[in-house]
């Protein structure tokens, strides 16, 4: 409230870098007329290989108002997007739902997805309870080492299994209307190279919660940005790591999103 700044270095207004109807998320998402997203400034978290850096770190975007938040939107709404998709919400909690007031009485109907990197505190989410349609969070890392590592995030894989499990009792299973989400949980999964995401952790998680958990197994990673400052981040992950993973999902009794992503952008 005075302007003081913290570990996600935004202040007390909104910033905002894009919004657009975005056609490269999960299909439940995406339908036919897009996801809307809305791009946050900054984030909570510090991930070396962030594809966003200057977004997320450098907090490229522009300060705006509540309202007009509330008006994007609206807008996305009046585009034909099946849903508000706000992008690294966290650190701006407040003002987003003061935002949401605005918009609801402007007449927004379709479901609100929280897409977090998953370092969420429970009574935060708690706050959320009743507001959030679906939660879209990163499991990133099966250990706590790994994600003060590389993403400057003290008990990580704690902190994520506290809130991926409150969100669960909030919304539970994803929930879809004719293939298009409108209640519950995606939860994404980035395989790492040479297993830096120590993903044999995270899948037992994730069937432990429930056996019907939406997974997005993701393919995509390229290093980027101060990865190359991690010799073990220098690479994509091969196509035997990234099927070992799909392959303890699915020996838990996981079988919910697994998209096969990776065949066509591996960078090698
Ligand atoms: S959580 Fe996402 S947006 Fe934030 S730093 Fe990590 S990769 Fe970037």
């Amino acid at each position: 409230m005075e302007g003081e700044k913290g570990a996600c270095n935004s202040g007390m207004h909104l910033k905002v870098s894009d919004h657009f109807p975005h056609f490269g998320e999960e299909t439940p998402l995406v339908g036919n007329k897009g996801s809307g997203t809305i791009f946050l400034s900054h984030c909570n978290l510090k991930c070396v290989y962030c594809q966003n850096y200057r977004i997320s770190q450098d907090g490229e975007g522009t300060t705006t108002t509540p309202g007009q938040v509330a008006d994007m939107m609206i807008k996305l709404q009046e585009s034909g997007c099946h849903n508000i998709n706000l992008v690294s919400p966290t650190q701006y909690t407040p003002q987003l739902i003061e935002a949401l007031d605005y918009a609801i009485a402007e007449g927004l109907h379709i479901p609100l997805v929280w897409n977090s990197g998953g370092y969420e505190s429970v009574d935060t989410l708690k706050l959320l309870s009743g507001i959030v349609d679906v939660y879209l969070p990163d499991i990133k890392y099966g250990s706590n080492e790994a994600g003060q590592r590389y993403s400057n995030a003290p008990g990580y894989f704690d902190v994520c299994k506290d809130a991926l499990f409150e969100m669960y009792s909030q919304v539970g299973d994803l929930k879809m209307k004719r293939g298009i989400a409108y209640r519950g949980m995606i939860i994404r999964h980035l395989v790492l190279p040479n297993n830096c995401a120590a993903s044999e952790n995270v899948l037992p998680f994730l069937a432990s919660m429930s056996k019907n958990s939406y997974v997005n197994i993701m393919g995509q990673y390229r290093p980027y940005a101060d990865a190359f400052k991690f010799e073990e981040l220098k690479r994509c992950p091969t196509r035997y790591e990234i099927s070992k993973v799909h392959k303890i999902a699915r020996t838990l009794g996981l079988v919910r999103g697994f998209q096969k992503t990776w065949s066509s952008n591996l960078c090698h």
